[in-house]
């Protein structure tokens, strides 16, 4: 059961002038699931050591919405 609550996420994020937009990266590793906030792609995963083809980077409200969407397993 999905409780459709994208509408939290849709106002747009105001920054105050003069701060320069962040893009504020979580990178994920798709074999371990090691996590990491950085706002470039890690050369590879340091806790297995994949590639950095491995690493998936999205911002921390696009991975809220992802786990929030994907059905229960
Ligand atoms: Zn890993």
């Amino acid at each position: 059961m999905a409780t459709d609550q994208e509408s939290a996420f849709t106002e747009p994020i105001m920054l105050p002038a003069g701060v320069p937009f962040r893009p504020d990266l979580v990178w994920r590793c798709g074999d371990c699931g090691y996590q990491r906030q950085a706002p470039d792609r890690p050369e590879r995963c340091p806790a297995c050591g994949a590639g950095a083809e491995k690493l998936d980077g999205k911002t921390s409200i696009e991975w809220r919405l992802l786990i929030r969407h994907r059905p229960a397993v």
